[in-house]
């Protein structure tokens, strides 16, 4: 049976192709899919419809490129550690013990706190990638989840990088026909696969059409021993063995030349930009103005919330022009409108998702809802203030409707697929488990 659905909102705030943003005032959305957009008085009579009267302003779903959501079980553990002990001596012990279980309600709990602060899609790393579905499903969340190709010492569980391949694609073709879970392959990064395994992700993900998520240049030294043995970067060598023929998802790209740049953009490599965790873990600020000058699609990402606690995607676009301004040292380098546009519309490019990120007709019916009586966000003089005070005072707080496909998944600000007290009280006692290891 087919459902139409009119939104009705004072104010729409949404980028078309060519970069301008408008507010057509009404939607309509048939099935999940947007079926048309714009004024109320041009809007076409419908016979049949419920009418969702939106306060406030009625925005694309943001969408997250990079995250690892079932660390929060891990949010907060070993707080101030440079990075390489962060990793070896507390997050890939607790790792090493979750269960499928762990990962099923971490990721539960991680969606509906995605879903409340206004994140409708992640792009997911993370391992058990049917408990990752089954997690994101139950929110209500949208998923393009990418199991971990790793082979590392104290990750032999996962099997021979084979098998890891193999299962990744299984995962892809089995939910093939659910429209808010796709499958990805996800070689964690080129210095922790080696290249016959790192070639071999490239050619299945060109092959089946697949999303190629990975790490790329998040810290400083990460690409030496490539760079020695190959005597090129690790963006050059990843062309080298064909992974750039894939539609390649790169997370960080912290440490990037020149030619890195020009690299990516001869290849429609997107970049996921994570400020928050750039930060926290004194990665180094990226040269996101570089990248979008040489046309590189860059989104604004989370990464994990050990890495990034609040998941909160205000919080990101901040931190991200103020990275930028900083970097650049001028105050025009990201802009408020830009920063948006870096969780919208540009984030669906880096997934290569026409689908997703902009009200337009065509794409999923990925909406929010956001109060605009917040002190904060006053005054409005003139429409293009509301973006700004959006970007520059919002709070996941303003959030209060939040649709997936044309579902209902957040109501007045809270989950409403899941219980989020239970969901925190599990998860505690889940962490303090893998914490006692
Ligand atoms: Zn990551």
């Amino acid at each position: 049976m087919t459902t139409t659905d009119r939104y009705q909102a004072a104010h729409v705030i949404t980028q078309d192709a060519q970069g301008r943003w408008l507010s057509p005032g009404v939607v309509d959305v048939v099935d999940g899919r947007i079926t048309w957009v714009g004024a109320p008085e041009d809007a076409p009579a419908l016979e049949e419809c419920q009418v969702h009267e939106v306060r406030g302003a009625l925005l694309p779903g943001f969408v997250d490129t990079h995250a690892h959501t079932p660390m929060v079980l891990l949010r907060g553990a070993g707080e101030g550690l440079p990075v390489d002990r962060w990793l070896t001596e507390v997050m890939w012990p607790r790792e090493a013990q979750l269960t499928e279980d762990d990962v099923r309600v971490g990721m539960t709990f991680g969606a509906a706190q995605l879903l409340t602060n206004g994140w409708t899609t992640s792009a997911e790393m993370y391992f058990h990638p049917d408990a990752m579905a089954e997690g994101a499903q139950a929110a209500g969340l949208r998923c393009v989840i990418g199991p971990p190709l790793l082979v590392a010492e104290g990750m032999e569980a996962l099997g021979p990088w084979e098998e890891q391949l193999e299962k990744a694609v299984a995962f892809a073709q089995r939910y093939h026909d659910l429209p808010t879970i796709d499958g990805a392959i996800a070689p964690h990064s080129a210095y922790a696969v080696s290249e016959v395994p790192l070639r071999e992700a490239g050619r299945v993900a060109a092959d089946q059409g697949l999303l190629l998520h990975t790490h790329v240049a998040e810290m400083q030294h990460e690409g030496d021993a490539i760079t020695a043995e190959h005597g090129v970067t690790v963006p050059r060598y990843l062309e080298s063995i064909g992974v750039l023929d894939a539609q390649v998802l790169a997370a960080h790209g912290v440490w990037l030349t020149d030619d890195d740049i020009a690299c990516f953009a001869e290849h429609r490599v997107g970049v996921a930009h994570c400020p928050g965790s750039n930060g926290k873990h004194a990665s180094g600020t990226a040269p996101v103005t570089e990248l979008k000058a040489a046309g590189v699609p860059v989104a604004i990402a989370t990464d994990g919330p050990a890495s990034h606690d609040r998941l909160d995607p205000f919080e990101e676009m901040r931190l991200a022009m103020r990275a930028a301004r900083l970097r650049a040292g001028k105050a025009d380098a990201m802009s408020a409108a830009d920063a948006l546009a870096m969780v919208t519309r540009d984030a669906a490019t880096v997934l290569g998702r026409d689908d997703l990120g902009a009200i337009e007709v065509g794409r999923r019916a990925d909406l929010l809802a956001i109060d605009i009586t917040a002190p904060d966000l006053v005054p409005v003089t003139e429409p293009a203030d509301l973006l700004t005070h959006l970007v520059w005072s919002g709070t996941p707080s303003l959030v209060r409707r939040v649709w997936v496909e044309g579902r209902e998944v957040v109501s007045d600000g809270q989950a409403v697929e899941v219980d989020a007290a239970v969901l925190a009280a599990d998860v505690t006692s889940r962490a303090r488990r893998l914490a006692v290891g």
